[in-house]
């Protein structure tokens, strides 16, 4: 399991935790994430998604 953290990924008001068993299904859960409560767009995620790949752990 896979699992990226929104403080380490750069926001720093939240520290909710998203997962996903493989990094793309961790993206796609981050991206669905950060557009519905983050109100990002997809173009700033994936602007962003750039930077959190230094923050997944395993
Ligand atoms: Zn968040």
């Amino acid at each position: 399991m896979l699992s990226i953290n929104c403080k380490e990924a750069g926001d720093p008001n939240c520290s909710h935790t998203i997962t996903g068993n493989t990094e793309q299904e961790l993206f796609e859960n981050a991206k669905k994430y950060a557009m519905e409560t983050h109100g990002m767009t997809a173009q700033e995620f994936e602007e962003d998604a750039k930077k959190m790949k230094k923050s997944i752990k395993n």
